[in-house]
């Protein structure tokens, strides 16, 4: 008797039956199936991703593999032989404003802080250069435009800044496009903006820039309630913000602050990241130095998603100062997998922001 073979139709059943854990939903309803081949026994599944920084895709994987495995049993196929296959494309809310300022950049995060030295800027700049190393297209706006950290933080002194058509190009740095009024400005002068000008020179950081097509453009606010704030959320479609606290009391207060002034704008809360959450020694204990955990009591209380932490890590503050960011995940097994957690975790809420906020029309293209 010739063998019965898994038919297209009995993989899409297979299929409707697993969630992408993150988005709640199935892979048929998400349109996330691209392409189902058949050749015999052989299956293969072309799967697409909202993000390349998804961190569920071994589980989607193995999901995937248990669907198909069990469809076959169930209709008498011969056991099949799965290859899933993933890509990524970051998707856009079909409720994004039309009249969009920067059509091409496809998220909009800000990433704030309810006071300086939390680690706000170093949380942008890893944010950014980890998703980037994820294969995202990544621009950094350093609005920090009273205290600029990115010439230092990305290494940019040697570098000079262009202008073409009267658009700043981004630096190219560490696989993300960057700009900063720290390389516009003499950085040695105190920066100080009356309210109208600190809009108009945080507009045009944003709107002048020529930005090019990017999956997520993160930017640093200045710390605190100020007037950029609002005037970025005025100004642009926001996926999202992130906040950033130490795990102490007092800056959690702080960051509460924030978390109140975006809710206030409208903007979406993407969650919480405890930067400084612990400390770990040369004898490898961990230390909770300012009371690991602090952050993510917080956003829980406040009911926002907790996006991970990062510890105190001598080899961060170093990159930091040399502007070289891509060697934290260089020789730090435990830094770079807790700033691999955070992106992820970022994008996946913007993924599940994006989802929810949209609608997905499920279309299905199978060949075999
Ligand atoms: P903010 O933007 O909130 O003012 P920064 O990101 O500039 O804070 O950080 C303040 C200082 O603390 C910088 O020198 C930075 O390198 C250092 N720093 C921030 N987070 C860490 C960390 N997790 N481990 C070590 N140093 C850190």
């Amino acid at each position: 008797m010739a063998e019965l073979h898994l038919t297209s139709s009995d993989i899409r059943d297979a299929l409707r039956t697993v969630k992408d854990p993150d988005l709640g939903k199935d892979l048929v309803t998400l349109n996330m199936v691209k392409d189902v081949r058949i050749v015999g026994s052989a299956v293969t599944v072309g799967i697409e991703l909202t993000t390349p920084a998804c961190p569920m895709k071994d589980v989607i994987r193995k999901d995937i593999e248990r669907a198909i495995a069990e469809q076959a049993k169930r209709v008498g196929a011969s056991a099949p032989k799965i290859t899933v296959e993933f890509t990524a494309q970051v998707r856009v809310a079909a409720t994004k404003s039309a009249s969009n300022p920067l059509p091409q950049v496809k998220h909009v995060i800000a990433v704030g802080a309810g006071k300086g030295g939390v680690g706000k800027s170093t949380v942008s700049v890893n944010l950014a250069v980890g998703l980037a190393r994820m294969g995202a297209r990544v621009g950094l706006l350093d609005g920090d435009i009273y205290g600029p950290s990115a010439p230092t933080m990305l290494g940019l002194d040697e570098l000079t800044g262009a202008i073409r058509n009267e658009m700043l190009i981004p630096f190219e740095v560490h696989g993300i496009r960057a700009i900063t009024i720290g390389k516009l400005v003499d950085p040695d002068k105190a920066l100080i903006w009356r309210g109208p000008m600190a809009h108009g020179a945080f507009k045009q950081l944003a709107l002048q820039t020529e930005w090019g097509e990017l999956d997520y453009l993160i930017v640093d606010l200045p710390p605190g309630t100020g007037d950029v704030p609002l005037t970025l959320a005025q100004l642009l479609p926001l996926s999202g913000a992130v906040v950033v606290c130490t795990p102490q009391r007092v800056a959690q207060d702080d960051a509460r602050r924030a978390v109140r002034m975006f809710q206030q704008l409208g903007v979406h809360v993407l969650g919480v990241v405890e930067n400084m959450s612990y400390f770990v020694g040369d004898d490898g204990k961990t230390y909770d130095i300012f009371g690991r955990g602090g952050a993510e009591i917080m956003a829980r209380t406040m009911n926002l998603p907790y996006l991970g932490a990062i510890p105190i890590h001598m080899d961060l503050r170093r990159n930091s100062d040399e502007g070289t960011p891509l060697k934290n995940w260089q020789g730090n097994p435990t830094l770079a997998s807790e700033l691999d957690g955070v992106c992820s975790r970022v994008a996946s809420q913007i993924s599940i922001a994006t989802i929810q906020g949209g609608l997905i029309q499920p279309t299905l293209s199978v060949t075999g």
